[in-house]
């Protein structure tokens, strides 16, 4: 019993090296065998044996050797992107897509189904097995995959790979990850769309250089993100950044929220809420804007109001180095809305959090990309 606990406490420690010098060949390299020993404290032996598997596998490749003067050469090492595939696959309440990615983000393969298809919990699996295993025809070998993301609208658990809660799905505690692992032999990773967007822009992305920042998302709902030392928070009910239902609608405006409360953000500041409160689409509604239709634009005074009031008390309880704003309303009425977001902060945030920025991300990855990003990035988190 006791020598069975020492061999696994050892293996534990082998995968755990073997994910440290991953980790600093995928962040750091091409990288040297003596600058990865220098930067893991590992000794040069261990290094040797590690490289040597990871190149068996065809997870790094060498390159050429740079270096000047006498004496052998370091060679470089680096992640063999060309060969590496992840699936990442984005589910929305209007369809299931999905793509084969090699780990230089080129797709290789896409797939997509509408979600008029799905009508419960089992047909929501077999859909999303069926966009798998057509795009796994187009990996030349299962080993080159190395994982699955998986983006959702809805109430995630990403630890458990649990969708706690996604109405239009008709995924309720479903263990989305443990069903598809069951099925495939490569890791799946699963997380809601809004996260899966603030873990990227924040490893290489938009928020790469802040180690504490914001994410809000509008589009036709209200979406947030709350990464502090750059990790995600969560919440008990892994529902934090929920800032669609903050308070920002008061007397005659505080009109009633599908959460059960009234006043909240996304009643008036969501796409959905907007059309559905003024009776337009928010197309319609730029253009009555530029043909000067006032009733309109006082209505999109309102909503960045609200949106600014809603944000600068997020600022002021987060004490965030940057916001990041992204989504249709911003895409389609940034202009006008974030010039009056930066008016109230002005006014609203106390002097010392006035120097937060505010960054309005135009062009995303598509999502599907997004989660195929997040199952890269877990191949090789510490
Ligand atoms: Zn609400």
């Amino acid at each position: 019993m006791l020598i069975l606990k020492a061999k696994s406490s050892a293996q534990v420690m082998k995968a755990y090296n073997q994910q440290r010098v991953l980790n600093v060949i995928y962040y750091e390299g091409p990288i040297s065998r003596i600058d990865i020993a220098a930067k893991t404290g590992l000794t040069q032996q261990t290094i040797t044996n590690i490289t040597g598997r990871l190149l068996e596998e065809n997870i790094i490749i060498e390159g050429k050797s740079t270096g000047s003067g006498a004496g052998r050469k370091p060679i470089p090492l680096e992640i063999n992107h060309s060969q590496l595939y992840a699936i990442g696959i984005e589910i929305t309440v209007q369809s299931i897509r999905g793509i084969l990615v090699d780990f230089n983000h080129n797709i290789l393969a896409e797939q997509s189904i509408d979600a008029a298809n799905y009508n419960n919990a089992d047909d929501t699996l077999h859909y999303l097995q069926s966009i798998i295993d057509a795009l796994l025809t187009n990996a030349s070998s299962l080993q080159l995959i190395k994982g699955i993301g998986i983006s959702i609208q809805g109430v995630v658990d990403p630890l458990a790979g649990i969708v706690i809660n996604s109405h239009a799905l008709h995924l309720k505690d479903y263990p989305l990850k443990e069903k598809l692992e069951q099925h495939y032999s490569f890791p799946v990773h699963i997380d809601n769309d809004i996260n899966t967007i603030a873990i990227v822009e924040n490893s290489g992305g938009a928020l790469d250089s802040s180690q504490n920042n914001l994410t809000l998302s509008i589009d036709e709902g209200i979406g947030g993100a709350i990464v502090i030392n750059k990790e995600l928070y969560t919440g008990y009910h892994h529902r934090a950044g929920e800032f669609g239902h903050i308070k920002t609608f008061f007397g005659k405006d505080a009109l009633p929220c599908h959460c059960g409360s009234a006043g909240c953000l996304t009643t008036m500041a969501s796409i959905g809420g907007l059309e559905n409160v003024f009776s337009i689409s928010i197309d319609n509604m730029i253009k009555e804007i530029m043909k000067g239709n006032q009733r309109y634009e006082n209505a999109l005074l309102k909503i960045g109001n609200a949106i600014g009031d809603g944000l600068c008390n997020l600022i002021i309880f987060f004490d965030p180095e940057k916001v990041l704003l992204t989504g249709r309303l911003f895409d389609m009425a940034g202009d006008f809305i974030i010039p009056i977001i930066k008016e109230k902060m002005k006014t609203s945030v106390p002097h010392f959090s006035r120097d937060v920025i505010l960054e309005y991300l135009s062009k995303r990855q598509e999502q599907a990309s997004m989660a195929a990003e997040l199952a890269i990035q877990e191949m090789f988190k510490l």
